[in-house]
């Protein structure tokens, strides 16, 4: 039998309430039908679960349900999205796809013994590294490597174990394993990248896909904060550290980069387009359909329209709360928070037109958009409520999250078609 493999070109999506399934893979067909095959992933973090008090297997089970009614006949995939050993467990029946994170241990120092036998084993790093396409060579001092295996591989080895229980409970091939160290504090360099992926080899961890930190702000559901040019620059160079360590340290032939968005980084799509085209990659996204579901709601009026207004006003009064676990993701403007009483005066038009994320428009509100962003505990609370007007409106909702993911997303990404961030450029230079 032979070993799950992912495909080029894949696209987390998160389904919060396991409503939207049908309506996201629908924008994977979409995309074969435009001459690319996009794998579905659905990721759904244990924080997630939490907040909303769902289990894993609602999520298998949305998924199935979608696949079966689409008749999608390619694989699809779902995300144990940044587990670690603690949280796997209510992962390992109902997901074949592992994002484990270590962020937690980078920094935490490595027994010595471990330390001074990667040196040993990996002591032919040193010196000068050739990356194809890449002008400037990698230098590997003693200095870097000893530094490096110092800063990570208590972290890798963490993951190591991570995986052996995911492989104890389901068996060799039978799963996607991710390594993910994007929630930390600063982008590691292609140096420290190749450092990495010897170890994680070493660890015998045959990942497919790896997610690094890059520079510039990541902020839930927004476009990228940080120099375009220089994300340009870091991707090219971990596309090509990955391409060089498949190689050499006999990493899977597909493992390619899987980019946390954090959902709408239009800026950077062009960017992740131009580099990917070889190794493919697999671009999450997550809180972007949550966000499509209220506007499906204001748009269709009526008591969807109230519920909206009514999720907007409880999120405002619990603001804090609801910001504190993603403090780091969101850069909110209080002052640019419409009041509660404002918002109960608005049309759908005026609701939908301040949460999508169009960035020409000029009613367009990211704060407004990113306290809604985090604030789906609300909705879960609300239970049936919030569920029973989904279902009411499902055409009008999956209508928007399918356009959402295709146009702005998919588009962009995997095709090469302009993103909304280049429309704004475009404006702008008008
Ligand atoms: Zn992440």
């Amino acid at each position: 039998m032979s070993a799950l493999q992912l495909g080029k070109f894949s696209l987390g999506v998160g389904d919060r309430f396991a409503h939207q399934a049908k309506a996201q893979l629908q924008a994977c067909i979409q995309a074969q039908q435009a001459g690319v095959e996009v794998i579905p992933v659905w990721n759904k973090s244990n924080r997630e679960h939490n907040i909303i008090g769902s289990e894993p297997s609602s999520t298998r089970a949305a998924a199935d349900a979608a696949v079966k009614a689409l008749h999608w006949s390619k694989p699809y995939f779902l995300d144990a999205d940044h587990i670690n050993l603690t949280t796997v467990d209510r992962f390992l029946a109902p997901c074949d796809f592992y994002t484990i994170d270590v962020a937690d241990y980078i920094g935490k120092p490595a027994q010595q013994a471990s330390i001074d036998k990667f040196l040993k084993r990996r002591s032919d790093l040193k010196g000068t590294i050739r990356l194809e396409g890449v002008s400037q060579p990698i230098e590997i001092t003693p200095d870097l490597l000893q530094a490096t295996a110092a800063k990570f591989l208590f972290a890798i080895e963490e993951a190591g174990k991570v995986y052996r229980k995911i492989e104890q409970a389901k068996g060799k091939g039978n799963f996607i394993p991710e390594v993910s160290m994007d929630e930390t504090d600063s982008a590691q360099t292609p140096a420290e990248l190749l450092i990495i992926l010897a170890a994680i080899a070493d660890e015998g961890i045959p990942i497919q896909t790896i997610a690094p930190k890059f520079t510039g702000r990541f902020n839930k559901g927004v476009d990228y904060v940080g120099d375009v040019a220089q994300f340009r620059r870091e991707i090219a160079l971990d596309v090509a550290a990955i391409t060089w360590a498949v190689r050499q340290f006999g990493l899977p032939q597909n493992l390619k980069l899987s980019v946390h968005s954090g959902s709408d980084k239009f800026s950077i799509y062009s960017a992740i387009y131009d580099t990917t085209r070889q190794q493919g990659v697999h671009l999450k996204t997550a809180g972007t359909t949550w966000l499509e579901e209220i506007i499906g709601l204001a748009e269709a009026g009526g008591a969807g329209l109230a519920l909206a207004k009514e999720i907007y006003a409880q999120a405002y009064e619990h603001r804090e709360e609801l910001c504190g676990p993603y403090a780091t993701v969101i850069d909110i403007n209080p002052a640019k928070l419409p009041s509660p009483a404002t918002v109960n005066g608005w049309t759908s038009d005026q609701y939908t037109s301040a949460l999508r994320h169009n960035p020409v428009s000029p009613a367009y509100n990211p704060s407004f958009r990113q306290l809604l962003h985090v604030g789906f505990k609300i909705a879960a609370k609300m239970g049936p409520r919030y569920l029973d007007l989904l279902e009411a409106n499902e055409s009008v909702i999956a209508r928007n999250v399918t356009e959402n993911l295709y146009d702005r997303h998919i588009a962009p990404v995997f095709l090469g078609k302009p993103s909304p961030a280049a429309a704004l450029q475009h404006a702008e230079a008008r």
